[in-house]
This record gives structure tokens, sequence and C-alpha cells, in this order.
């Protein structure tokens, strides 16, 4: 299916404010919310569309990517919007809160099993690793269900029915026409509270782990791109999946390199008398030897040469893009005797005026 533009999906204008999105969404929301829209597919799919449009226009970073480059955009720094509508609780779990007055979760009975959070993880590359891929060794701490009590919190024995809900996990409320099943404030939809918490976890029914993972960077990727691990993430409740965790890739500065896209482009420079006669040089490559390049006689400041397939590896594609070499031309600034006679002969024989006072063509036009 051919994706809709965001801003069409909630019926806002390109400037609208963050208010005005978050507005038009909650009223996307509110009508396509799936307790009120049971076993109806189409108000889903309209749910999902109006979430992942409201992810990327309430972020002010995609927001710009997305004004940019729209939706090829944001695919290539490897976003890819919601797989199912529980990845939209646990993402925006606080929003519906706000929308609602209650948690848009597990308003329909009891507390289901919830996918962990997803975690972010900032990596610094070198500037050559980004371009050809490399193998990190990452390592961070997570939460995972406690082992002591299982994820349900308490001690053997120390848990008792939830008073306000006698058990059943939910109580209804009023939302202008609707009567919605809410998950109970007292025992957030467990049907029972705690007498006993669990001693390893202090209740938590989480503990902190260290985690190491290793992360296969592919060839070719750039300043901001994001990598999925699946299931690294936070650990999951009720036997919910774990969360993914996304690897966030800053590349380095190159020492001779700019980068642009998978193209490099180095600055050299050749001294005049080279750029009008023209001469060979010696350019560096990324991750070989340097190569020697014709410089033709007579190039201009700022002309630029192209070496083949010296860039960097395509991202998803075959083959690497080109070196640009931006020849920049320099001036002297200091000339000995010798060279300043050849010079103002050089320019006297080109009928040019030099020299200041000494100069040439105009002394022959008006001296004397
Ligand atoms: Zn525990
Ligand atoms: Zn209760």
């Amino acid at each position: 299916m051919e994706k809709r533009d965001y801003y069409e999906v909630l019926g806002v204008s390109r400037g609208s404010s963050g208010q005005d999105i978050k507005k038009a969404y909650r009223k996307q929301a509110l009508k396509y919310h799936p307790d009120r829209n049971p076993d109806n597919r189409e108000a889903e799919e309209k749910f999902k569309e109006a979430s992942e449009a409201y992810e990327v226009l309430s972020d002010d970073e995609k927001r710009k990517v997305y004004d940019a480059y729209g939706h090829a955009g944001l695919s290539g720094q490897g976003f890819e919007g919601f797989s199912d509508v529980g990845d939209i609780f646990s993402s925006f779990g606080s929003i519906f809160e706000d929308f609602f007055g209650f948690s848009g979760a597990g308003g329909g009975g009891r507390t289901r099993a919830r996918k962990g959070a997803d975690m972010r993880y900032d990596l610094v590359l070198e500037f050559e690793e980004a371009a050809f891929g490399v193998e990190k060794n990452i390592e961070y701490n997570r939460e995972v269900v406690c082992g002591s009590c299982n994820g349900s919190k308490a001690e053997p024995g120390g848990k008792k029915t939830c008073p306000t809900c006698g058990g059943a996990g939910q109580v209804r409320r009023t939302q202008g026409f609707f009567s919605v099943a809410a998950a109970c404030p007292t025992c957030h939809g467990e049907g029972e509270i705690i007498s006993n918490p669990c001693k390893a976890c202090k209740g938590r029914g989480k503990t902190v782990e260290s985690k190491k993972v290793s992360v296969k960077i592919p060839p070719g990727v750039d300043q901001g791109v994001r990598l999925r691990v699946a299931g690294e993430g936070q650990g999951g409740s009720r036997g919910g999946p774990n969360g993914d965790l996304f690897v966030f890739l800053q590349v380095k500065d190159s020492e001779y390199f700019e980068r642009d896209g998978s193209d490099l482009i180095f600055n050299a420079d050749v001294s005049m008398t080279q750029a009008a006669l023209g001469c060979k040089i010696k350019v560096p490559t990324l991750g070989g030897d340097p190569v020697e390049i014709e410089v033709p006689a007579g190039v201009q400041h700022g002309h630029r040469l192209t070496v083949a397939g010296e860039g960097i590896p395509r991202l998803r594609g075959v083959g690497r893009g080109d070196l640009y070499v931006d020849l920049g031309i320099r001036i002297p600034t200091k000339l000995n005797k010798e060279q300043k006679e050849l010079l103002a002969r050089l320019a006297e024989i080109s009928g040019e005026a030099a020299g200041g006072k000494e100069g040439g063509f105009f002394n022959k036009l008006f001296g004397d």
C-alpha cells in the first residue's frame, strides 16, 4: 500500500505547531482506538497510520527528515513505523494517559502481556568503519524479569485481592458518549495487590542485568542511521517479548575527506604554474594506496576531477561512489629575484599590466 502523506493523515497543514499536531492525533486516536472498534481491521489500520504520522511529526528530528526527503528519507534512516498496536502503546503509553485519563493499554481487562520498552544506544564509529562496515561489541544495562519472583513482584503467597475492583482488574468510566473499561487504578489491572513484596527486586518485578551484544554495522552507513537489534531492549512484563535495542550511529570526521552520500571529496592544491602547464598529483584513497591523477593543463581554481569507484560502498546497493578531487590553485606569496623577473617577463609578453609601477603594459601605452 502506498504510504499517505503524514500531514494529510492527521489533517493538519505543513506548518502546524506541535500542539496542533497532538490535538489532531488525539482526535484520530479517540476515533480509531482498538477498545472502541473491536475486531475492526480498518480502524486498526487507521489507528496505526495516525500513530506513525504522530510519531514522526511530534519528533523534531524525524519531522525535519520527513519534510526534506519524505517517506524515503525516514526509511533510509531505518525508521519502520509500528508493526502492531502493542508497539504503539509501549511507545506512547504516557500520551494515552493524557488523552483518556488512563493508559490505553490493556483497557479491555486484566493487564495483558506487554512488550518491553525499546532502548537507545549511541555508538561512535571511525570514518572508515562506517564506510566499510564493522562488527562492534557493545555493553549496556537493561531491566529483565526478576528471577526470584518471576515478575510477580511478591514473595510466594504475598498477594491479596484488590479492594477497589474486587479482583476484576477493571473499572468502567464514562468518556463523552462512551463507557470504557479502564484498568483499575489501585491494582493497575492485576486484580490483586501486593502485601509482601519480593525481597530480591524490592517489589519491582524486574532487576537490572548487564548485557553484551555484538552489532554488525553494514558498509556505507552514515551519521544518524539507526539500526534495530530485535529483542535486546528492556524485558517484557507478564511473559511479553523484550523491547528492541536501537543503535544510533555517529560517525567521526575523516582526516582527509568530506563525505557526500556515497561520494568523497578531497581538496588538493596545485601551484599556479602546475595549473597552467598541467601535472600529476598523488591523492589519498579510503582504505587503499594513494593514486596518481593527471591535472590537465589550464585548469581553473575549483575545478573538479573524478576518480571513479573510490568513494564509499553504497548502503543497500552495489559498488562504491566516486572520489572527487577539488583543485585549489596556490599563488606564491614569496618570490626570489629570478622568479620575479621570470613572472614579470611572462606578464610582459602576455601584454598584461603587472608589478605595480614597473608594470609593462601601461608603461608601454602611457609611459615615456
Ligand atoms: Zn522479584
Ligand atoms: Zn483493582
